[in-house]
């Protein structure tokens, strides 16, 4: 039944494999492995699908993780290595657009292949049967499409971030879409409101973080975006598309950098594009330190930075040291990059923390404790940012004294 197609499997995939198979099981390696391997790609993790039943692989194999065991997903675990091994299922229906509402599992491979979103992800191989292909997904990887395994309309219905998938999966693989999956997608766009936002962030990263993040424009050309940040679509109307094609496409594979770039349609002023940015990304359920970086970095993304450092520091200060070298890359500057360097280099103080007095050297030269107080360390912190050689307690006190005549 196999199509000439070999395919070297892991050792430990071959071993579960074969501990299953000796039982009287099907088993396959599945999905995303088997399109990454045909693909001359390394797949990120390797999917076993069984014929046998959840928990007779928890007692076949010694170590077995309780993964997803409702949906019949046991993780075996050989040395420090995890497989999921699913059993051979069918969805039942997507009442939320979310969860299959019941899961069945059945003796069909074909029956389990089916269930799958594209025909590149459904394909199943083992040594024995060669390579199953009901849907000709090696003809689509040949053809670089994605294609819907069956109606289009049928499996976004059923799972509407499949919509975002195709996407991802284009954006990654730079493959094209084809045609039913388009029309199905521009047809069921607004179901994605049903999605959770941490699966709809999950698939937005994988696209900008792809080989081709400007495929992110699909889902403007596509109607999901309507669905996942309203605020951007009138901006992307109007954007510099060749510009944010540029930014996206020269920034690092980096979620900052790449994030920054994508929010680059937003034209406002930078105080308001900080807080456009902050509350989308708070919306999608992003964490802290994410929200917090790309939101400051796009208010400064295109800030015009000084050659001359003296100016050069107090910028830094200004935008903040933590992300300052996420500005530096973004803008991709070599002089300022090396003025930059040689400032860090020097070790020259940029916050008042890294003065050479603090707060009870003041008070032992007779300042008062207070709000004067923080205000005179900022302005020592100025000086210094201009004169890095008056970092010193001595030069620092004889201007504090100066300036109290
Ligand atoms: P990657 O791991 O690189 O993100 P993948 O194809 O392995 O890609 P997974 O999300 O790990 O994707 O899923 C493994 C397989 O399970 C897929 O190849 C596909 O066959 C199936 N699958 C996953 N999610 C869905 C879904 N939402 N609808 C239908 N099938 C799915
Ligand atoms: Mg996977």
């Amino acid at each position: 039944m196999g199509e000439v197609v070999k395919i070297e499997l892991p050792d430990h995939v071959t071993y579960i494999i074969r501990e299953l198979s000796e039982r009287g099981y099907e088993a396959y390696a599945v999905g995303g492995c088997i399109r990454d391997t045909l693909l001359g790609r390394k797949p990120g993790d390797w999917d076993i699908t069984t014929s046998a039943s959840p928990t007779k692989v928890k007692q076949i194999f010694p170590r077995t993780i309780d993964t997803g065991i409702a949906h019949g997903t046991v993780t075996v675990m050989l040395e420090k290595c995890g497989y999921e091994v699913t059993t051979y299922r069918v969805d039942g229906i997507y009442e939320d657009g979310r969860h299959p509402k019941t899961v069945e599992f059945t003796a069909s491979l074909e029956e389990d292949l089916k269930r799958r979103d594209f025909t590149i992800n459904a394909m199943a191989y083992n040594e024995k049967s060669g390579l199953v292909d009901i849907f000709h997904g090696i003809d689509d990887l040949g053809k670089k499409v994605i294609c819907c395994v069956g109606s289009a309309k049928d499996r976004f219905t059923e799972d509407a971030l499949r919509m975002l998938r195709a996407v991802r999966f284009a954006a990654q693989l730079g493959f094209t879409l084809e045609e039913s999956t388009i029309n199905g997608i521009c047809l069921l766009a607004p179901r994605l409101a049903m999605v959770s936002k941490e699966r709809i962030q999950a698939e937005l990263t994988k696209i900008l973080l792809s080989l081709y993040p400007q495929r992110i424009e699909d889902i403007f050309l596509y109607g999901l975006a309507g669905q996942i940040f309203p605020g951007l679509v009138e901006y992307y109307k109007q954007a510099d598309k060749k510009k944010m094609q540029r930014l996206l496409m020269q920034a690092e594979q980096d979620i900052i950098l790449r994030y920054t770039a994508f929010f680059t349609i937003i034209q406002e002023t930078p105080a308001e594009r900080y807080r456009k940015v902050y509350n989308i990304l708070k919306e999608l359920r992003f964490d802290n330190h994410t929200i917090d970086f790309v939101s400051r970095l796009s208010e400064y993304y295109n800030m015009e930075l000084s050659k001359e450092k003296a100016t050069l520091r107090k910028q830094i200060v200004e935008v903040g040291e933590d992300i300052f070298p996420y500005l530096l890359k973004f803008q991709q500057e070599k002089e300022i990059e090396r003025l930059y360097q040689e400032i860090i280099e020097a070790g020259d103080c940029l916050s008042i923390g890294k003065l050479a007095i603090n707060g009870k050297d003041l008070m032992e030269a007779g300042v008062a404790a207070g709000k004067g107080m923080g205000e005179l360390l900022n302005q020592l912190l100025y000086q210094v940012l201009e004169k890095p050689e008056w970092n010193t307690k001595e030069k620092l006190l004889g201007l504090v004294k100066e300036n109290r005549k």
